[in-house]
């Protein structure tokens, strides 16, 4: 049984237990099952919101799989579709510690990530990764290069 289902049977159950306290003329026992009915209705209403929440961060994880991380020492970059890193460079550590993805910025005379605060070389926190570059890196560099 899924628990919204569930949630719903009991509520069910509680208005048929609600219609049986009318014929007893119990006003405490009334009162008790009105009290029960709407706890359940918050507690549908929070289930609700917990289901809705746990789909996203499936969502959340799957759309992380997906994506493909090459390293190249201190930066990190998005693979494109034919699993070649494109685009802007990425703090390496923020990703293998906490698998985000934070640029840098310039504070005075250094280039330091915007999360863990890291220093890295100006030049290369700025480089555009394009195809071609990669494979220029790919020949210089080949020790420094992994794939997550
Ligand atoms: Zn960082």
């Amino acid at each position: 049984m899924d628990l919204i289902g569930g949630i719903n049977s009991v509520i069910t159950a509680t208005k048929s237990l609600r219609e049986a306290s009318k014929a007893i003329e119990d006003a405490q026992f009334s009162l008790m099952v009105s009290d029960l009915n709407l706890q359940l209705v918050d507690l549908q209403s929070e289930v609700a919101r917990l289901v809705e929440e746990n789909e996203q961060l499936k969502r959340e994880l799957n759309k992380k799989k997906e994506r493909k991380i090459t390293v190249l020492g201190d930066f990190c970059y998005v693979n494109n579709s034919d699993n070649i890193p494109v685009g802007k460079a990425y703090c390496t550590s923020c990703y293998e510690n906490y698998e985000t993805l934070n640029s840098f910025t310039t504070l005075g005379s250094l280039t330091v990530c915007t999360k863990c605060k890291s220093t890295v070389n100006v030049m290369d926190a700025k480089r555009i990764m394009t195809p071609d570059l990669f494979e220029t890196v790919k020949a210089d560099h080949s020790d420094i290069i992994r794939y997550l």
